[in-house]
C-alpha cells in the first residue's frame, strides 16, 4: 500500500481510502456482517483512512464503522462529518457543529475524529460556513475532538472560494477526477498545491456509473453519461479488464490527491480494488475509453443553491 501526505497535515493516508457511505444501505441494503468484514479486511490489508457522515444511511453508516472498527480504530485516520442529515436537511450554525461532533464521536465509539469535515457546502449560504462552521471546527480543535478539518462538494468553484477566505486542512471533492470527468486537474488541484491544502479524491467509480452493473436509480448524472459509462464497461470486459479495476488504478495513479475513497461494503470489492495496484493496463485501452468519453466529458450534474454552481 502506498501512503501519501495529506496537504500540510500530519496525517499519512493510504491511497486507497475506505467510503463508508454504503455501510449506510446509500446504494442498497448490506449485509451487516459482510460489511464488518469488509472493514476488517481494509485495516488487516493496509488501507487507513476511513470516511463516513452523520448522512450516511442518516447515523447508521457511523454507527456500523464505529462497531466494526472497535479497537482497530486507533490505527486508523477516521474522518466523518457535520452540516448535512438528509437529503433536503442541513444546519452549518455554531450550535448544531458542536452538539454534530458529540453525537458522532458517540456513534464512532472514540473520543476524537482525525478529520472533521463541513459536508456538501454548495446547499447553504456559504458566508454560514464562513462565519460559523469553520471558526468552531477549529475550536472543537483545540479542544481534541478532531485533528483536523476539511470542506466537501460537487462544485468545485464554492469549494475553491470557502478555502481561500476560509481556515481549511483540506479539501474532499468526489465525481470530478475519474475516467469521465478530470476538471479537478485545472479548477482545483493548482489552488490546493499553492496552499498546501490537502485533497481527496471521492468516487473514483463515478458512484457506480464505472461498474458493470451499472449506475443506482437514484444517480443524477444524465442518460448520456450512464450511456457512456455502461459502454466503457462493455469495451474493458471485451478487452478482459474490469472496469472499476480500470477506473481505480487511473485515479491511483494521479498523484496529486493524497487518497481515493472508494465506497465498500463487501470483501470481495476490497480485495478487487486492493489487487488493482498490481494491474497490468490494456494497450491502447484508455485511449479507446477517452472516444467514448468525448462527448460527455466533465459534465456533472447541478448539486446545491444555483448561486454555488460551477459556471458551465
Ligand atoms: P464510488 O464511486 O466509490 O462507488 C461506490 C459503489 O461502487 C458501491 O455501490 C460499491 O459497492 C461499488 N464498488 C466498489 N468497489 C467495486 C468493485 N471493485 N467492483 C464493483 N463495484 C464496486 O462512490 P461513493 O461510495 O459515493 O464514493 C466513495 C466514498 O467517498 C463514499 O463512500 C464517501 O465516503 C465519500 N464521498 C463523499 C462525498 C461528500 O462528502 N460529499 C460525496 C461522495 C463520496
Amino acid at each position: 500500500m502506498e501512503y501519501r501526505k495529506l496537504g500540510q497535515t500530519e496525517l499519512e493516508v493510504s491511497v486507497l481510502g475506505y467510503g463508508a457511505s454504503p455501510l449506510g444501505n446509500e446504494f442498497e441494503e448490506i449485509d451487516v456482517r459482510e460489511g464488518e468484514r469488509a472493514v476488517h479486511m481494509a485495516v488487516d490489508c493496509g488501507i487507513n483512512v476511513f470516511d463516513t457522515s452523520p448522512y450516511y444511511g442518516r447515523t447508521l453508516s457511523e454507527e456500523r464503522l464505529g462497531r466494526a472498527l472497535g479497537t482497530r480504530r486507533k490505527n486508523i485516520v477516521l474522518a466523518t462529518k457535520c452540516g448535512r442529515y438528509d437529503i433536503d436537511k442541513f444546519d452549518f450554525s455554531a450550535g448544531r457543529v458542536r452538539s454534530s461532533v458529540d453525537e458522532s464521536l458517540r456513534r464512532l465509539r472514540t473520543d476524537y475524529v482525525d478529520l472533521f469535515q463541513m459536508h456538501d457546502i454548495e446547499f447553504v449560504d456559504r458566508e454560514q460556513v464562513l462565519n460559523e462552521a469553520l471558526p468552531v471546527a477549529r475550536e472543537l480543535q483545540r479542544a481534541g475532538k478532531c485533528r483536523y478539518v476539511g470542506i466537501t462538494g460537487l462544485p468545485l468553484g464554492i469549494l475553491q472560494d470557502v478555502a481561500d477566505r476560509g481556515s481549511v486542512d483540506s479539501i474532499l471533492s468526489y465525481a470530478r477526477y475519474n475516467l469521465m470527468v478530470d476538471d479537478l486537474d485545472t479548477m482545483l488541484r493548482p489552488f490546493c498545491q499553492e496552499r498546501g491544502i490537502g485533497l481527496i479524491n471521492a468516487s473514483p467509480l463515478h458512484l457506480r456509473i464505472l461498474t458493470d452493473r451499472g449506475a443506482p436509480d437514484w444517480h443524477l448524472a444524465s442518460d448520456a453519461v450512464k450511456e457512456a459509462g455502461a459502454r466503457i464497461a462493455d469495451l474493458c470486459r471485451q478487452r478482459g479488464a474490469d472496469v472499476a479495476q480500470v477506473a481505480l488504478k487511473y485515479c491511483y495513479d494521479y498523484p496529486h490527491t493524497a487518497s481515493v475513497l472508494v465506497g465498500m461494503s463487501k470483501s470481495r470489492h476490497v480485495e478487487a480494488n486492493l489487487k488493482t495496484f498490481g494491474f497490468e493496463e490494456r494497450e491502447g485501452l484508455l485511449d479507446e475509453i477517452r472516444e467514448i468519453v468525448e462527448p460527455v466529458r466533465n459534465q456533472v450534474w447541478p448539486s446545491g443553491l444555483p448561486e454555488n454552481q460551477d459556471p458551465r
